[in-house]
């Protein structure tokens, strides 16, 4: 993603893709290696713009983590 001309990159892993978008007012995004920053170049319009059908709802923030391979289990792996 390049919201402002700038690949979003994790600090942690290097990572430029395959992310975990979280909005709870303000934009997170949570890597694979479990890195999750406040991401102030997605506002709430990027990230509407992103937003696809809902196709789960979990009990809690954990769970969706979990569920989805957000939980450090898939660190380094490279969906192509
Ligand atoms: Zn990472």
């Amino acid at each position: 993603m390049r919201p402002r001309g700038f690949l979003i990159t994790c600090v942690h892993c290097h990572a430029t893709r395959d992310w975990l978008i979280v909005e709870v007012g303000k934009v997170y995004i949570r890597c694979r290696c479990t890195h999750e920053w406040l991401e102030p170049d997605l506002d709430l319009d990027a990230f509407n713009d992103l937003f696809g059908a809902v196709h789960a709802v979990w009990a809690s923030f954990d769970d969706a983590v979990r569920a989805e391979g957000f939980d450090g289990f898939l660190a380094g792996t490279m969906w192509i």
